[in-house]
């Protein structure tokens, strides 16, 4: 099986795609990762997706690649007394405090000590996805005196963000820390952290991790927005989370950062997800909008690895439709010949070390010879994002001998992972490239192949030879060596 498209798609599962049959259909469908959120359900349920995304890989017989996304310090109310909440008008007074005491219409919980140190006369506090805002009049280190200044509905543990300060918090709860390493054990390839504030954030989270998954750091702060180039320096993937992005930030300010930080990604070779509300009407409509179509196709034509669906996928009414649809929409853009111009004039790229021009030059030997994929031998999947930096116009193909790496790279644009046995001799590699791109369709027996790799094998960072194959496997034994 292979995808007729570069962009990879990354589902969220939840209530609407837990079971096998979903789960299956979804990846049928086009979803290449996975996103277990950790914010919602237990660890059994995580578990329970968990065991058949892996049982779905083995029956198809594809890498997939599973995302685990941590709360991070979500920030939310204490209760109300009235279960239904309270309706805040603009103008009206409302407090904040330490106090459990059941809420009313004149204060509530704010569970958070740190936010009340943090905050100063004329902070904002936004609640519930930003519907409501209030700004600080005054306050202490256990509560806060506010103005509503927008109103609306406030009820039970909603969430409550805080854009203009650089909160003192931790990058990762109790709850986080107890959620990272349960995922860690279960064993997913990449882990996405919330509210990133500063590269130390990364650090600790990659720590904790030991390697055992990549680490993404999910942009939604404007702290995160200044500190994006030390922030992208210290991660191993980025995803524009523009939900909360759109929150803390005017929502007219996320496009052009969306830009931004994908072409930054981009440059560094490093995976990119575009997320949140891309088919967001798909929820209750079997029918995208068309400004969502647009923007998921903004999203491809600006060169992003991935594009994501929350709640469509987790809970809506068409998960299977949604993934379809964008499978439908990168198909459309990807065959646009204004694509690969604009593809190819945002290329940013600084090439400094014999990789950086090996993988330059097979893109320059597949776009000069009728060359039908790029094949890239990989211990850790460093190589295979350099290729998929070039944006190639032909399918990179990504072998490595070891299946983790070979899900990782699933977020990776235009990667097809294939997992092949060890290698130990550069000829057995030339005849697995060979017999991979012509077992899942990319080339025929008479085609042509263009190949990287490091020798010696299985050492990481040595990618020193690239050759052309021939497809027919008699040809390579007799090719000169
Ligand atoms: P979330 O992150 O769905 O976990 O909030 C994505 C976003 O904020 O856009
Ligand atoms: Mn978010």
């Amino acid at each position: 099986m292979r995808r007729l498209r570069n962009v990879k798609i990354v589902a969220t599962l939840g209530p609407a795609s837990s079971d096998y049959k979903m789960i299956r259909a979804l990846f049928e469908a086009g979803a290449d990762v996975f996103r277990l959120n950790m914010s919602h359900g237990t660890h059994e349920d995580i578990r329970a997706r968990h065991a058949i995304i892996r049982q779905v890989e083995a029956d198809t017989g594809r890498p997939i690649c599973i995302l685990a996304d941590l709360q991070g310090p979500k920030l939310r109310v204490g209760a109300f007394a009235n279960p239904k909440g309270e309706e805040l008008v603009e103008g009206a007074a409302f407090r904040m405090d330490l106090d459990a005491t059941p809420g009313d219409i004149n204060r509530v919980q704010l569970p958070h000590p740190e936010i009340f140190a943090a905050l100063e006369p004329g902070s904002s506090l936004l609640v519930n996805d930003g519907k409501i805002r209030l700004r600080v009049d005054t306050c202490g280190k256990d509560f806060a005196n506010c103005t509503v200044t927008v109103g609306g509905t406030i009820s039970n543990r909603k969430g409550v963000n805080v854009p203009d300060v650089l909160l003192p918090l931790a990058a990762l709860s109790d709850k986080d820390r107890k959620d990272l390493e349960f995922a860690c054990e279960l064993g997913i390839e990449w882990l996405a952290l919330s509210f990133v504030q500063r590269p130390e954030d990364v650090i600790e989270a990659k720590e904790l991790a030991k390697g055992r998954a990549a680490v993404l750091s999910k942009i939604e702060k404007p702290a995160a927005v200044k500190a994006y180039d030390a922030i992208l320096a210290v991660s191993d993937g980025i995803m524009v989370a523009r939900g909360d992005l759109g929150v803390e930030l005017p929502v007219h300010s996320v496009p052009p950062i969306q830009k931004r930080l994908v072409r930054g990604a981009r440059a560094a070779a490093k995976p990119v997800i575009v997320a949140t509300q891309m088919l967001e009407s798909m929820i209750e409509s079997p029918m995208p909008t068309r400004a969502e179509v647009s923007d998921v196709a903004t999203a491809i034509y600006e060169g992003a690895d991935a594009i994501m669906l929350s709640a469509e996928s987790a809970a809506g009414r068409y998960p299977i439709e949604a993934v379809t649809t964008m499978n439908n929409v990168a198909i459309s853009v990807e065959s646009d010949p204004t694509y690969r111009q604009v593809i190819e004039s945002s290329r940013t790229i600084n090439r400094t070390n014999v990789a950086d021009a090996i993988v330059a030059a097979a893109r320059e030997i597949s776009e000069a010879a009728d060359i039908k994929a790029i094949c890239c031998f990989s211990q850790s999947g460093t190589t295979v994002a350099l290729v998929a930096r070039e944006r190639p116009r032909v399918p990179i193909i990504a072998l490595t001998p070891l299946v983790e790496t070979a899900r990782r790279m699933c977020l990776t644009w235009g990667a097809h992972c294939v997992v092949t046995e060890e290698q130990e001799r550069f000829k057995g590699a030339v005849i697995s490239a060979v017999r991979a791109a012509r077992t899942y369709g990319f080339a025929t027996e008479k085609d042509q192949i263009v190949l990287t790799a490091g020798v010696p094998f299985n050492v990481q960072g040595t990618t020193n030879i690239l050759r052309v194959a021939p497809c027919d496997e008699r040809l390579v034994y007799k090719a000169p060596e």
